[in-house]
């Protein structure tokens, strides 16, 4: 260290401090970066690899970025996944005795990163922090960008993981406890491109957590927040917003709320059900295109983007709440006129969340400000156009709405209509807004014309003709001279510059007028910028009611969006019923019908309840339609809960509170994992999870394994699901093995679908129809045909397929007895050979109960009834 150069030394101190992030350096118009994260920048960036005598025997590896182009660099590092620490000279550098003062003044991650170019208008910028203690978890997480802030506690690892994928955050930091709380780390990292990073203990200290919530909630208990009971969650915040201070080191104002939730409030839905559903982007190559958000989205603001994803991500349960939204909907849609005004008038409005939050950080420009302008001034016929609205929410929604009048008249009247970028070079303040500034302006104009009218003089005094008034930078005003007119310059002019043809001069009187006018320049554009801040604190001071304005506009955006697509759609309002039945008449997949053209698409009834229809066994040759079928059932009950109307001609759904899928091949090979093992622990995952309200849709269960076990596994699931004592959960299955179709008539609830298909001679013609009944071919060899193999191959395989079939299993399943007729469920009847017991039963029968207290057997009860 004692060798190094002194700014070496001072790089190395910052450095010390923060080493989990790559410092740029700044030293002059340059962004510098030294040692390891030189290295890491050149590669990353591909930038140039250099050297700077550092005091050492070797050159220390060094590569920079100009200042005034840093932002993409710093982008390009943040989305890698690294932390970048913004150093900056503090202090004016012609005033610094020595080296100049630096100071981290920014850190940069991808959870806070503010930069508009590196962030998605319509997608949330999320960081999570989660603390984990004993197997309970708080989570906190916030969008810098927008204000948006919400809080929750969960009491499992696959809640959190629910949680994470639902809000897809950019960054989590967490306490050491969470590493080894059976996360999986690579997963977040490789898959979902999640920074994960631990923080320091000190963060989640209760205490001091609760003092910072205060202070920036402004509120002298956490009572008013709903924070009460939520110590976990409180934690998390308390912890988040200090890792804030620490890498923002500047005004959070705008996270002027906290919403604390309970994942019980919404739909859940895990990861894999997410992406099989195809909710905010396809499987395949993550784009929003052929996704339901997709066809969903026809939002005017990137507001009411980020409002409609975040209703897609949480479907509601509550019916009163979903039900509010129909009527929202039933308003829009049948008053097209209004809602198509009102749309035209959300178009032109900018994401006033993230203006705010440019607001905040002090780095809103006057352009900024003429497009927050531009955007007030739509509100007051919104609120009008509202007025036509008579449902309860949009009334609401209407009352709510601060049309933020003063905020535009305090525009219109100080900030001219095409104002620079820069703030510190005047023409920002509009006429008349202050005196001060007009009277420095005209200080400015009128002092050309004094100058004029001092050149004249000076004309008319010496004789000299051509004699002007010049300026430049380096010497200001000056009289310009040509040679031939030398001999007349008089003896009070006073030389400041000899050039070939003539020669530069001032005088006592134009020194005097100079400074004036220069002066007023200065002092000019300085007010102006005081001016200007002025007016940006103003609007700070007022982010309460603007935040609020901003999230009626992108509620009432995203409800008009659902409408309009209701309407060109021809959606349905459906019912909803808490009697956990499912009846959809022509139900149609929202996005396969946009991407079949002609209406071709065939739309299907589904029809599932509590009693004899709880489970629908589902066979069809492949190609049939039968994962269509089935993932538009689960989407229109998506749908549904969300608030939006559904593709069918009738609807009544019983409000269910989970959706699991278990859809086609996984794409977890790469994870090392076989495809079985993917799709067994997705079953088991499911198996746990789900509830008699949930809805399945199980897709091809157990073929990754050999036919015998397939099918078994398939038929003990279905059993299994069916029986109202285990499990008893809609579900829609569909199955190769037409064997199954025998659970028709052994169990109640099971029902037997296919997808039908015609026989043309050799062909098969696809028909997309549901009728009862099972499917009796699996067309195996005709799809294969239609796929285009060989026709040699398709008449070997028709030869074996016939010597096969006299093997058939099928019979033999005829034989297989239900599960309910071998063992009765009643947990304590006793049976000799129980085919499936329930575990207590094996454990009830070891107890000695002769041994056991009152007490102990009491304590025995409570544990049983815990597990149930
Ligand atoms: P399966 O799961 O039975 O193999 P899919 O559900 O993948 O079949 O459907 C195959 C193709 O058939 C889909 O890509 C879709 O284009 C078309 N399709 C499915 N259902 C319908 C329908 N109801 N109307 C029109 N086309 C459909």
């Amino acid at each position: 260290m004692g060798k190094l150069t002194p700014m070496m030394q001072q790089y190395m101190k910052i450095k010390e401090e923060n080493k989990d992030c790559i410092l740029f350096y700044r030293l002059g118009d340059f962004y510098e970066m030294f040692f390891d994260d030189a290295l890491i920048a050149s590669q990353e960036l591909e930038i140039t690899l250099t050297g700077k005598n550092c005091g050492l025997e070797e050159r220390a590896p060094m590569c920079g970025v100009p200042y005034h182009a840093a932002d993409s660099y710093l982008n390009k590092l943040v989305e890698k996944g690294y932390k970048v620490g913004i150093c900056e000279q503090v202090e004016d550098p012609s005033q610094a005795k020595g080296i100049v003062k630096r100071e981290i003044v920014r850190i940069v991650t991808p959870g806070t990163n503010i930069s508009q170019q590196s962030l998605d208008d319509e997608k949330n910028n999320y960081l999570m922090c989660i603390f984990c203690s004993d197997g309970c978890f708080g989570i906190s997480l916030v969008d810098v960008t927008t204000g948006d802030f919400r809080t929750t506690s969960v009491d499992s690892l696959a809640k959190v993981q629910d949680e994470i994928f639902k809000f897809a955050p950019a960054e989590i930091i967490c306490n050491d406890a969470f590493f080894i709380s059976g996360i999986d780390l690579d997963y977040l990292r490789d898959k979902m491109s999640v920074m994960v990073s631990g923080i320091d203990h000190y963060y989640f200290d209760e205490d001091q957590g609760i003092e910072r919530i205060k202070q920036q909630f402004k509120v002298g208990n956490l009572e008013g927040l709903g924070l009460t009971d939520n110590p976990m969650g409180t934690i998390a915040t308390g912890a988040l917003l200090g890792y804030l201070h620490e890498t923002q080191k500047s005004s959070l104002d705008h996270l002027m709320h906290i919403t604390p939730y309970e994942t019980g409030e919404f739909m859940i839905i895990d990861s894999s059900s997410r992406r099989n559903l195809e909710l905010c982007e396809t499987l395949r190559d993550k784009q929003k295109k052929g996704s339901l958000l997709w066809v969903l989205d026809k939002t005017k603001t990137a507001m009411g983007a980020r409002m409609l994803r975040n209703m897609l991500e949480q479907p509601l349960i509550d019916k009163k709440k979903i039900e509010e939204r129909y009527d929202a909907l039933d308003s829009l849609t049948s008053q097209a006129m209004v809602r198509e005004e009102l749309r035209e008038y959300l178009n032109p409005i900018y994401d006033l969340e993230r203006l705010m939050t440019k607001v905040s950080y002090k780095t809103a420009n006057p352009r900024d400000m003429i497009a927050f302008k531009t955007s007030l001034k739509w509100l007051p016929p919104i609120k009008t156009i509202l007025e036509e609205c008579r449902d309860p929410l949009l009334t609401s929604l209407k009352e709510q709405l601060d049309t933020l009048e003063d905020i535009w008249g305090l525009l219109e009247d100080s900030i001219v209509e095409e104002p620079p970028l820069a703030v510190k070079e005047g023409g920002i303040i509009k006429e008349g807004f202050k005196d001060d500034i007009d009277k420095l302006k005209r200080a400015k104009t009128e002092g050309k014309q004094w100058l004029m009218e001092l050149e004249e003089r000076e004309r008319k005094a010496t004789g000299i003709k051509n004699l002007k008034v010049k300026f430049n930078k380096v010497f200001g005003y000056y009289l310009d001279v040509t040679n031939s007119y030398k001999d007349l310059v008089p003896d009070h002019y006073i030389r400041k510059q000899t050039l070939a043809n003539s020669e530069r001069y001032t005088t006592e009187e134009l020194n005097q007028l100079a400074d004036t006018i220069l002066g007023s320049e200065d002092r000019l554009y300085a007010l102006e910028y005081e001016t200007f801040v002025n007016i940006r604190e103003t609007l700070a001071g007022e982010m309460e009611r603007i935040a609020r304005t901003a999230n009626v506009i992108a509620q009432v955006d995203a409800l008009a969006s659902l409408a309009y697509v209701a309407e060109r759609n021809h959606y349905v309002r459906p019912k909803l019923n808490l009697r956990g039945t499912i009846d959809i008449k022509d139900g149609r997949h929202p996005v396969v019908e946009q991407m079949i053209q002609n209406d071709m698409f065939i739309p299907n009834d589904t029809y599932l309840d509590q009693k004899k229809n709880r489970v629908a066994i589902i066979t069809g040759p492949n190609m049939a339609g039968k994962s269509t079928y089935m993932r538009q059932a689960a989407l229109i009950v998506l749908m549904a809960q969300v608030g939006s109307f559904v593709p069918a001609s009738k609807a009544n759904i019983g409000i269910v509170d989970r959706i699991f899928t278990r859809v086609g091949a996984s794409d977890d090979l790469a994870s090392g994992q076989s495809t079985f093992m993917v799709e067994m622990s997705e079953v088991a995952n499911i198996l746990r999870n789900a509830t008699k309200n949930s809805l399945l849709i199980l897709d091809e269960i157990g073929r990754g394994t050999s036919t015998y076990d397939g099918l078994s596994i398939a038929w003990a699931v279905v059993e299994y699901i069916s029986n109202p004592k285990l499990l008893g959960a809609k579900t829609l299955f569909a199955t190769h093995y037409h064997e199954l179709t025998e659970l028709e008539g052994k169990i109640d609830s099971v029902n037997n679908y296919c997808i039908a298909v015609k026989e043309q001679g050799d062909d098969i013609v696809f028909l997309r129809k549901i009728i009862k009944g099972g499917a009796d071919k699996s067309y195996g060899v005709q799809v294969a045909k239609l796929a285009g193999v060989p026709e040699t191959v398709i008449a070997r395989a028709k030869e074996i397929s016939r010597e096969l079939s006299d093997h058939d299993i099928a019979s033999r399943a005829k034989d297989i007895q239900p599960y309910g007729e071998v063992q009765q469920l009643s947990l304590f009847q006793h049976t000799d050979e129980p085919t499936m017991e329930h575990p207590f039963m094996a454990e009830l029968r070891e107890k000695n109960l002769a041994d056991m207290t009152p007490l102990e057997a009491l304590n025995y009860l409570y544990t049983l009834q815990e597990k149930l």
